[in-house]
């Protein structure tokens, strides 16, 4: 008897163990995903991890594997399955967690999954009794889980039928609102079998003779498809065949009539890229020539390299070129940028060069594109181009070459929620070790963990200082409010007078501005005059931030809102008084200051939700729609805009009085990348920066651009708090909704780390914000040297979480890991 270790999207255990039916055995390999029964009444889709002989402990009851969905080729190819018990391993997690993040929707199904029935849906041929049963059950119901579906229907496991189903385009499975994998099809028209032939044929002009335009697109029909020459033959679209015969559907449609043509459904992927004529690479500069040697260097001696680059150094154009070498190699290149910063500018930029060899992997995508995507991979042997965001890492790539990190300092390559919370720029590394590939890291602003890795020479590191046609740095220029304001010279506005002035210099000549602030909104806080209430989100320890569009109050850790009293409920007398301002107040005051000719744009969480809403606001912009475009940090994200000359940062004190050891990093970068917006081609350009602290260290080092001053300060000081890179941070996050037995469990738990641990635990700790969506929270600290092994903490981690679950009031506690928070 065969056995198959398979992986559940279940966050229990690593992996179950099932046996496999005799007629299984063949078809089954690594990798492939299969159907098991878990729980009660429970289908998923898992994936095979190994197969092997050991019987599993008899006093648990083996169940068979259910069914087999890739028979030919397995979903996954072998090095992913290593990269996803990397993953579980170092960031403290379960493989389930990590195969729920990996595949795309529409390669899993679980019974939890709504499915629901496609409208127009007609059946090319006979379905089957148990797909029609399936297809029957929707009667009354638009959408059914695979649980309901199976009540309805009585049939024992309907996760194969509904996958069967999927694929020939009736049903639709969604998660969160998403929808499962359809393949996309387009009309095509052909010659009816009665027809084809040149004798039939003249029957049928002789039949249009009568009907002009229907003749002439019977003309147009036979030109662009040669029907009759089998040797130059085509296939021709609906679409293609009526823009060429001048858009005559209801011609077209009397042709379908008659029987002389027909039309036809043909699958066709979405990725087909506008066939565009590739161009050829630019020549490099000789810095960038150079800094394209040097990093060729490196990597006869490193695995992974940093390339330093000012902002508008051409990083771009030199990452152009190593995927240029290495795809003619013959290996496949992965191009990750953080989420935000995939735009049509850098997908044009690189289609340009490779054509249809790009395959772009966004989030934003439907899961469909992102199924496509998968397969393409899963079935190419070709070398790609794949540019991605982090869960782009997860994809079945055969040979890597070379994975390029650009921006690697940006946060948000790190996952947050839910697991795995990995970092996407580490991953990378273990990823490309995984397939003998090399990774470059590219910045202008460097992390301080990377730079320091390439200090120590764990990694080269490559400097480019110039820009790309000696376009010279910005000037930053910094403005105290706090003593406009105490002038009474800044009273009522945002703006100090020299901003003003240098906004309207550049309008004047035709030029662009860019504003920042890392607030959206209105207000980040309004109070009562009189009393002093605040308004708080009733599910979070925060206060509410004023929406004026809305008029309403929103959290913006829960999106909790309520509108904005006219009057304070507490007093019942005070009027309402607004503090602090975000991006949406500095709109409203720019229409106050300019004329309505100067158009101004909002770039911010609330503006660009969708991809085409970002997209369309960055293309005015580009276009010069709008002279003014006013965001938050996702200004900050490698956009290239030829025409800013000025770039105000309206307040740089919120963003270096963070609670947290990187502030001071982060600050610092997000200043260093919004300036670099500034003066990209031909002109100088000015950065106004307005804080209340223009003495402070930190403003003087954005001024002049002192990248390394800045990082040896803050090493200094990471070395004495033992912080990263000295240290590694690992936390234990504990959340409940029971404050006291949170409290009292996490004094418990971080006693019994420090029994194993000592000083290296600190805690627990109570976060800035204490409760988040009714939860009360407390962290536990750990900082291990970066020397010492993982393993050994992991075991000690895995011991003391087994003994906590032995306390009752454990239980009312969510507990995870968050290895190396960023
Ligand atoms: P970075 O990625 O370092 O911010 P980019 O690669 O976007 O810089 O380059 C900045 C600008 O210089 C872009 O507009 C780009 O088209 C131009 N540029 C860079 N390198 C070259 C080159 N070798 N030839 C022509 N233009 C270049
Ligand atoms: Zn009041
Ligand atoms: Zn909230």
């Amino acid at each position: 008897m065969k056995y198959a270790d398979v992986i559940l999207p279940l966050p229990l255990e690593n992996s179950y163990t099932y046996s496999i039916p005799m007629d299984m055995e063949k078809a089954l390999t690594p990798g492939c995903r299969v159907i098991v029964h878990f729980g009660k009444k429970r289908y998923y889709t898992a994936i095979v991890m190994s197969i092997h002989e050991r019987k599993p402990d008899p006093s648990f009851e083996t169940k068979e594997i259910y069914a087999v969905l890739d028979a030919a080729v397995p979903v996954l190819r072998r090095p992913q399955l290593r990269f996803w018990q990397w993953i579980a391993s170092y960031y403290l997690c379960k493989l389930g967690d990590v195969y729920k993040a990996a595949l795309p929707f529409g390669l899993k199904l679980e019974s939890e999954t709504a499915v629901s029935r496609i409208d127009d849906f007609e059946a090319e041929e006979r379905l089957r009794p148990a797909e029609q049963s399936v297809l029957d059950a929707f009667q009354n119901a638009s959408k059914l889980t695979v649980s309901e579906l199976e009540k309805k229907t009585g049939l024992r496991n309907v996760v194969p039928i509904v996958t069967s189903l999927m694929s020939k385009g009736a049903v639709e499975v969604s998660e969160e609102m998403k929808r499962g994998y359809v393949p996309k099809t387009q009309t095509y028209i052909r010659l009816t079998e009665a027809y084809h032939n040149e004798e039939k044929l003249h029957e049928a002009f002789d039949m249009l003779k009568r009907a002009k335009k229907q003749e002439l697109l019977l003309i147009s029909y036979l030109d662009l498809s040669r029907a009759l020459n089998p040797m130059l033959s085509r296939e021709l679209s609906k679409k293609e065949l009526l823009e060429h015969a001048g858009n005559t559907p209801n011609v077209l449609d009397s042709l379908l009539k008659r029987g002389i043509l027909e039309a036809y459904e043909k699958e066709v992927g979405r990725l087909q890229m506008q066939i565009c004529r590739l161009q050829p690479l630019l020549p490099l500069s000789s810095a960038q020539e150079k800094a394209y040697n040097e990093i060729h260097d490196t990597f006869k001696t490193h695995d992974v390299c940093l390339l330093h680059g000012v902002t508008s150094s051409g990083k771009t154009e030199i990452y152009i070129h190593l995927i240029d070498e290495v795809l003619k190699m013959g290996r496949q290149v992965l191009y990750l940028l953080p989420e935000i910063a995939i735009t049509t500018q850098i997908t044009e930029r690189l289609a340009k060069q490779f054509g249809d060899r790009l395959l772009v992997y966004h989030s934003k995508f439907s899961d469909n594109e992102r199924v496509e995507v998968w397969n393409k991979l899963l079935h190419t042997n070709e070398p790609m181009l794949i540019l991605g965001v982090r869960s782009s890492l997860f994809l079945p790539f055969k040979d890597l070459g070379l994975i390029i990190v650009d921006e690697e300092h940006e946060n948000t390559y790190k996952q947050q929620d839910p697991a795995p919370r990995y970092h996407a720029r580490n991953a990378a590394i273990v990823l490309a070790g995984m397939h003998g590939a090399k990774t470059l890291l590219g910045s202008a602003t460097p992390s301080i963990d990377s730079y320091f890795n390439a200090t120590i020479g764990k990694y080269g590191l490559v400097e480019l200082t110039t820009r790309y046609g000696e376009c010279l740095m910005p000037e930053i220029i910094s403005v105290d409010i706090k003593e406009l304001k105490r002038k009474k010279i800044m009273k009522d506005t945002l703006f100090s007078p020299l901003l003003v002035e240098r906004m309207n210099q550049a309008l004047s000549q035709g030029e662009q501005v860019i504003l920042f602030q890392n607030r959206r909104g209105f207000a980040p806080m309004v109070e009562c005059k009189s009393c002093g209430w605040i308004p708080r989100c009733v599910n979070c320890d925060v206060s509410l931030t004023y929406h004026k569009a809305h008029g309403q109050l929103v959290c913006h850790y829960c999106g909790y809102s309520v509108s904005l009293p006219k009057q304070c409920p507490e007093c019942k007398e005070g009027e309402i008084k607004m503090l602090g301002f975000g991006t949406e107040k500095v709109e409203e005051e720019i229409a106050s200051l300019f004329p309505a000719t100067v158009k101004a744009d909002r770039l911010d969480f609330d503006t660009a939700r969708t991809r085409t809403a970002y997209e369309r606001i960055i293309a005015d912009f580009e276009k010069g729609k709008t002279q003014i475009l006013i965001g938050t940090q996702m200004l900050s994200k490698g956009l290239d805009f030829g025409n800013v000359s000025v770039v105000g940062i309206l307040n740089a004190d919120s963003l270096m009085n963070f609670p947290d050891f990187r502030a001071h990093e982060r600050a610092f970068q997000l200043m260093i990348q919004v300036s670099g917006r500034a003066g990209r081609r031909d002109k100088r350009g000015t950065v106004i920066l307005q804080t209340s602290q223009p003495e402070h260290p930190l403003i003087r080092m954005v001024q002049q651009f002192a990248y390394k001053e800045m990082v040896s300060l803050q090493l200094s000081e990471r070395s004495m708090f033992h912080y990263p890179p000295y240290y590694r941070l690992i936390v234990l996050i504990l959340r409940s909704r029971n404050e006291v037995a949170l409290r009292e469990m996490s004094i418990l738990y971080a006693g019994k780390l420090r029994l194993r641990l000592g000083d290296r635990v600190l805690g627990p700790v109570t976060p800035p914000v204490t409760r988040v969506q009714t939860l009360h929270i407390k962290k536990i600290v750990l900082k291990i040297e970066t020397a010492a092994a993982i393993a050994p903490v992991r075991e000690i981690l895995e011991h003391i979480y087994a003994e906590m679950q032995e306390q009752p009031a454990f239980r009312q506690l969510l507990v995870h890991y968050d290895v190396d928070p960023a």
